[in-house]
């Protein structure tokens, strides 16, 4: 299927590794010029360079922190005027629910929220005048089945689907789509960095605990990066403008739920 993008131009934000990374090539595969973003140098470049290699779009990086303010700006004002954006960021510390004051909520709440919001604040006008637009917001299951330890994300990314469960009906009328894709374990370097934590605190190898984990998706697997970026480019794709305001699993079927 041709899914009608070729010659748009998308940001996603960070983008040198792991699901970002995954969007990225994907989009890519669609035709679509690329901006692209992380904090770290030497990854970003390598991936915008190994994506400019294999297709044949164009492809800007840009390093910046996008949970600041001073990051943003730097990687709007070198993007340009856009016509999809991805979302995402670094996800926050795990930890027991005890263990987090105010400055770490307000921390995740900035990385995992208001991030995204000001991003759409500033994206979304010009999509609207343009009359096309789709954003993505990388999300998490967590925001429809809690993840014990990762409290701070439970928490900034429900606000962020509060957030966009409203503004995208506003601006659904002027051709503008918003949705989140929500992803499951996947095989990336946060979710390696999750096994070596539990590992450690219960006293097995690394491969035990990716193994238990792996066994309890009804998949038996983990996802990988190229399968959820194939799934955001359909979400970015014309043939996706009937699709607003929702929030899409990529799980393996993790979350037991009927609906
Ligand atoms: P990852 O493999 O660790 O990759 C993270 C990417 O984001 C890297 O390119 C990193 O590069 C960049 N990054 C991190 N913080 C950034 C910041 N402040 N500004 C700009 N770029 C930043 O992580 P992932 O697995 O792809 O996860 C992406 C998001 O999905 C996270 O929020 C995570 O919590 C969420 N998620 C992941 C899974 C999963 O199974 N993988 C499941 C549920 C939710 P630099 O470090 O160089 O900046």
């Amino acid at each position: 299927m041709d899914f009608g993008i070729r010659g748009k131009r998308a940001l996603i934000c960070a983008a040198s590794k792991g699901l970002g990374r995954g969007v990225a090539e994907a989009l890519a595969g669609e035709g679509v010029d690329l901006v692209l973003n992380a904090r770290g140098t030497e990854a970003l470049e390598a991936t915008a360079a190994a994506i400019g290699a294999a297709h044949a779009v164009e492809v800007t990086a840009v390093a910046a922190d996008i949970t600041t303010e001073d990051g943003r700006a730097r990687v709007l004002d070198a993007a340009g005027p856009l016509d999809i954006l991805v979302t995402n960021a670094g996800g926050p510390p795990p930890g027991v629910w005890t263990d987090w004051n105010r400055d770490d909520f307000i921390a995740a709440i900035d990385a995992n929220m208001l991030s995204a919001v000001a991003l759409m604040q500033a994206v979304v006008p010009g999509m609207m005048d343009r009359g096309w637009g789709r954003v993505v917001n990388i999300t998490s299951r967590s925001v429809k089945a809690p993840i014990p330890a990762l409290g701070l994300s439970n928490s900034a990314r429900a606000g962020l689907t509060g957030f966009v469960a409203g503004m995208s009906r506003q601006v659904a009328g002027a051709g503008v789509t918003v949705n989140n894709v929500l992803p499951g374990s996947h095989d990336t370097d946060r979710v390696r960095g999750m096994d070596r934590r539990n590992a450690e605190a219960k006293g097995i190898s690394l491969a035990e605990q990716a193994a238990s984990r792996r066994a309890g998706n009804p998949t038996g697997r983990d996802g990988d990066a190229t399968d959820f970026g194939a799934v955001v480019a359909f979400v970015c794709s014309a043939q996706a403008g009937f699709m607003v305001g929702q929030n899409i699993l990529v799980d393996g079927g993790h979350v037991n739920a009927t609906i």
